[in-house]
């Protein structure tokens, strides 16, 4: 989708990224560690400073205390995910995904040589507990949750975390890999992470990502935090895959996570949230709640009832505005004539945007 948008010169609302600066703060903090020694490996689990501002943050977020050994610094969250599942998963094996769902998840399943059962969320794209349970048994070595919701925005309540609680506490080998990477971008409550859950915590991977949190989806660093036996088998595959991570990039985290409010951010979307929410009601476009990430789910069926992805090729083409159809995240292919817009953009794109999407 972003190359149609490059090819017919369409606004680019499809993949997500953000289209702005970064933070000047962090720019200076790049800057500085540039100018310092910092060129040459970092230790395999990242450095040592960056993984104790890690720490810090969630002690202060989560209130939980997580030694750094238990912290592991990656090249981006699909470098987590797929390390975290190589190293895990084992053939013949069961890892339950649910769709609609991010596009990373399966093909490490499928090189392990295990099977990936995707299971469809509700309509609400809430997790249907019953269908997880009713597909869980001693082959499942995993269940992949992402929360806040990549593409739907969804996030969940207490009940879907009691839910989880429920199964793994009856699946006791069952391994849960926990994808947070909007962690810092939710509205109307703050983020509940499994880092919270101390029934279920040390049998989780949990992987965030700092190109989601401070829109720099190009320096590809994140993080994931297991307890130290799983630690152990991911730095097996860590160590061969990549061994360690961009200095240079991890220096200036480092820096700037001693500088930033991370708080702030769920603000600064807010905003962008409400600009484009606000000038899509003037469309013949259905928005469904956007209650994190930077994703606003929107129906076309009042504009029509063509396939997802032909009514995607059309919006480019002949208004302008890539989007991303929803069909593609479901393994069924389900096609509830959704569609996806990132609204991390400036105001100016999204106003120009905008005022495309209400001609049709
Ligand atoms: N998980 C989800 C849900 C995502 O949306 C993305 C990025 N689109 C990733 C993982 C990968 O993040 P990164 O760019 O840090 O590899």
């Amino acid at each position: 989708m972003s190359a149609l948008a490059q090819e017919c010169g369409a606004i680019n609302l499809a993949q997500g990224f953000p289209n702005f600066e970064i933070d000047p703060l962090l720019q200076e903090s790049l800057i500085e560690a540039a100018s310092a020694s910092a060129h040459q490996y970092a230790p395999m689990a990242g450095l040592v400073g960056l993984r104790e501002q890690i720490s810090n943050l969630i002690a202060q977020q989560y209130n939980r205390n997580v030694d750094v050994s238990q912290i592991l610094v990656t090249a981006g969250a699909t470098q987590a995910i797929f390390t975290t599942i190589q190293a895990l998963v084992h053939a013949g094996e069961e890892v339950v995904v649910l769709d609609p769902s991010y596009d990373c998840y399966e093909a490490p399943v499928l090189l392990s040589g295990a099977t990936p059962v995707r299971l469809p969320l509700n309509a609400n794209f809430k997790p249907n507990w019953d269908l997880i349970s009713a597909h869980i048994s001693t082959r499942t070595r995993m269940l992949i949750i992402n929360n806040p919701h990549n593409p739907s925005g969804t996030i969940w309540d207490e009940t879907d975390f009691q839910a989880l609680e429920d199964i793994m506490l009856k699946h006791p080998n069952l391994l849960l890999l926990s994808d947070e990477v909007y962690e810092f971008i939710t509205y109307s409550d703050r983020h509940q992470s499994i880092n919270q859950r101390a029934l279920i915590r040390d049998r989780a991977i949990i992987v965030s990502s700092f190109g989601k949190t401070f829109h720099i989806t190009g320096w590809k660093l994140g993080y994931l935090v297991c307890s130290a036996s799983l630690m152990k088998e991911i730095h097996k595959v860590h160590q061969f895959l990549v061994f360690s991570v961009n200095s240079v990039a991890q220096h200036a985290l480092a820096l700037y996570l001693k500088r930033v409010e991370v708080a702030s951010l769920s603000e600064f979307y807010r905003e962008k949230r409400d600009l484009f929410r606000s000038g899509m009601s003037r469309s013949r476009f259905e928005l469904l709640p956007s209650q994190g990430s930077y994703f606003q789910v929107a129906s076309y069926a009042p504009i029509s009832t063509e396939p997802d992805t032909d009514f995607c090729i059309r919006l480019a083409k002949e208004f302008g505005v890539a989007a991303i159809p929803l069909s593609v995240f479901n393994a069924n292919g389900e096609d509830r004539n959704l569609i996806r817009f990132c609204y991390a953009k400036t105001d100016d794109t999204l106003e120009a945007a905008i005022e495309k999407l209400c001609k049709i």
